[in-house]
């Protein structure tokens, strides 16, 4: 585990509780799984007035995989303060070929004010039903090359992570984002600041917890400005505890390079435009042993609602159950406090 920083946890993070239960069958043959789900390439960005900047990026993705594009930036100042913002557009389409957008970026409440030039980073993803289908980081400004994901721009700045609840969200479900904080507090390193009108300058990037009819998910790592976790009624507890790991910057546990060695993953039942969530991660890094217990591991039946789509390949350690929900493992412990310290 480890470095697994991605982006989004769509809506099969919303399916654990409810469709993942079934009989264990037999996996079936092996499918082709494409090397790409999609690509991000950033064409430039220029400041526009103090609150906006210009982002013009092409992606292309395969058959539908993706839902939306979003870009976002954020600037060191001279002040010590920081701009961000970010901004997202559902009009993507998905068909194999190259589209170029230009995206307005409007600063975050709170952030400070852009400066010009329009020196900083950047991220690129494009946000699938559970995972990114992908994402990249640039330097802007100063190099147009992509830094990759492992990079610490996606990590929270001294482990602070500031959130704030919409007054939207249920009474019910605003206790399950407090009883998920809490327990993320007490086990690791990271922080949990509420941010609020008076504390707002200092904290321009935060997570935003919010209700949602469609999908319980989050971006994965900081990605500049205000960035939303999903919460919908279905989504208890745990798998706000696990979105939450997203967003501190937890790819999927199976989503690692070495996940062959453990599992093998069946596509078979698995529609075209979903399969992107079962891709590896080359780019990230880890120094933890493979954990099938972590709460950032699928069930055995993620995105199926026939044949398992995860068969673990060694007998799982006594008392470990594969797609758990109930809380942090020893293992997430672990990564998050190799990330973070
Ligand atoms: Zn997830």
């Amino acid at each position: 585990m480890s470095i697994r920083r991605p982006l989004a946890c769509g809506a099969a993070c919303a399916l654990f509780l409810g469709v993942f239960a079934g009989p264990l069958s037999p996996a079936a043959g092996a499918a082709d799984e494409p090397d790409q789900y999609g690509t991000v390439a950033f064409g430039g960005l220029t400041y526009v007035r103090p609150d906006t900047v210009r982002a013009q990026v092409s992606y292309s993705c395969v058959e539908d995989s993706a839902t939306a594009l979003t870009v976002g930036f954020e600037q060191e100042l001279a002040t010590g303060l920081e701009a961000a913002g970010n901004a997202t557009t559902e009009h993507v389409t998905c068909d194999g070929r190259t589209h170029a957008v230009t995206l307005d970026i409007t600063k975050s409440a709170g952030s400070a004010d852009f400066a010009d030039p329009a020196v900083g980073f950047a991220t690129v993803t494009l946000v699938g039903d559970e995972e990114p289908v992908t994402e990249a980081g640039f330097n802007v400004g100063t190099s147009g090359r992509s830094l990759g994901r492992t990079d610490t721009h996606y990590r929270w700045k001294q482990a602070v992570i500031p959130y704030e609840v919409d007054a939207g969200l249920p009474p019910r479900k605003q206790n399950q984002v407090r009883a998920a904080i809490a327990h993320w507090s007490s086990t690791t390193p990271v922080v949990f600041v509420a941010r609020t009108t008076d504390n707002a300058e200092l904290y321009p990037d935060y997570v935003y917890f919010q209700p949602s009819p469609r999908s319980c998910n989050s971006y994965v790592g900081r990605i500049g400005g205000k960035q939303a976790i999903n919460i919908t009624n279905g989504c208890q507890t745990g798998s706000i505890t696990h979105e939450i790991g997203h967003a501190v910057g937890l790819w999927h546990e199976q989503s690692r390079p070495d996940r062959d060695d453990y599992v093998k993953i069946d596509l078979t039942p698995v529609k075209a435009s979903s399969r992107h969530n079962f891709a590896k991660h080359n780019d990230s890094t880890f120094d933890t042993a493979y954990d099938f217990g972590s709460i950032m591991h699928y069930p055995a039946k993620a995105f199926s609602t026939t044949t398992d789509t995860i068969t673990p390949l060694k007998p799982l350690p006594a008392g470990t159950v594969m797609g758990q929900r109930n809380g942090l493992s020893k293992g997430d412990i672990q990564a998050v406090t190799t990330m973070y310290q």
